[in-house]
């Protein structure tokens, strides 16, 4: 592996010695020796450097389904790095190993674009899956990757608060998205995660404006983002917005991090928000992250036929016939 990279910072402006971060909408003004909310921007005297370039902390190889992704190549092997810090504060990090590091720690080992590639063909995979922290931050990485990655399918596992120039970039590059909804009101993002609802949906929007594959997850976490009003919301805004073809999961919170009141997800809160979800309209909702056996196959919306069988990770397709159902013929908006 290789050493250090410096990487100019793709996305700033200089105003008064200070550099205006247009990375995400946080805009952060970095002064030389300073770093920007996600402690990966690095002020220095003339430039802003993405100084978490190529520093991988996390690489494995995963089942598509982990992402989650179930209506994308579903029984894939996808190779799955991440890096450290992120853009967003959520008390309930529920990976703040990697994501509250600020600096690298020591833990990262450096690996350049073309080896990324090239151990993804050693290992016969065909999908790259930016994961485990927040991929925003690593956009430059992510660029020059994209240049040198023919016939690898970029995936992105995001919380989507990414400012509209870079998230074209991203979404010109990548083939699917996993993009976390943390709670639906400018409220629970400003408490919660210290950020802003609204440039996560436009990030939903320009994913299916763009063409990429689109999947959204939901962590319900009891009492913070599960009330009627968020959820009836949320899955309004799919129906209505994104159309009731998007693939949502719910998912099971753990009290973690800095949120330690109250409780964790049950395997009831998960049917509750499947069955408000149905009465939206919504076609395909998964239940995650608890054992339980409801909500985890896909079945044909037309026939009624169970097109993917999925027991943990394990994954059966005989009920597809290419992207469509076996059974009937109709499309089940999977990607093959
Ligand atoms: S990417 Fe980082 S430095 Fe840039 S605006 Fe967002 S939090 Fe701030």
């Amino acid at each position: 592996m290789s050493g250090i990279i410096f990487k100019r910072a793709r996305h700033y402006r200089t105003v008064d010695g200070r550099h205006i971060c247009g990375l995400c909408p946080h805009g952060c003004r970095i002064a030389p020796g300073s770093r920007g909310i996600c402690g990966t921007r690095l002020g220095a005297e003339k430039v802003l450097l993405a100084d978490n370039y190529a520093k991988v902390v996390a690489m494995n190889i995963d089942p598509m389904e982990k992402k989650p992704l179930y209506h994308f190549r579903p029984g894939e092997l996808v190779m799955s790095v991440g890096g450290y810090g992120c853009n967003m504060d959520c008390l309930h990090c529920q990976n703040h190993s990697l994501s509250t590091v600020r600096d690298g720690d020591g833990r990262h080992r450096t690996v350049p674009p073309h080896e990324l590639v090239a151990i993804c063909r050693s290992e016969g995979v065909r999908n790259l899956a930016f994961t485990y922290n927040e991929p925003t931050i690593w956009h430059e990485y992510m660029m020059d990757i994209h240049m040198v990655a023919e016939g690898l399918d970029l995936i992105y596992v995001s919380n989507g608060y990414i400012s509209p120039e870079p998230r074209k970039e991203v979404l010109e590059r990548i083939a699917a998205m996993n993009l976390d909804v943390k709670g639906f009101s400018e409220e629970f993002y400003h408490k919660v995660t210290g950020s802003q609802l609204a440039p996560v949906l436009e990030t939903a929007e320009d994913c299916l404006s763009a063409g990429v594959h689109l999947e959204l997850t939901y962590l319900l976490i009891p009492d913070l983002n599960d009330d009627e009003t968020q959820l009836n919301g949320f899955c309004q805004w799919v129906s209505d917005v994104l159309g009731a073809d998007v693939p949502v999961h719910f998912s099971a919170y753990h009290r973690d991090h800095r949120l330690c009141e109250g409780r964790d997800t049950s395997a009831a809160d998960l049917l509750r928000a499947k069955k408000m979800a149905a009465e939206a309209g919504l076609r395909y909702v998964y239940l995650g992250n608890l054992p339980i056996s409801e909500g985890q196959d896909t079945v044909c919306q037309s026939c009624g036929a169970v097109v993917v069988t999925r027991t943990g990770y394990k994954t059966d397709s005989k009920g597809l016939d290419g992207d469509s159902c076996a059974a009937c013929g109709d499309s089940v908006n999977m990607r093959v």
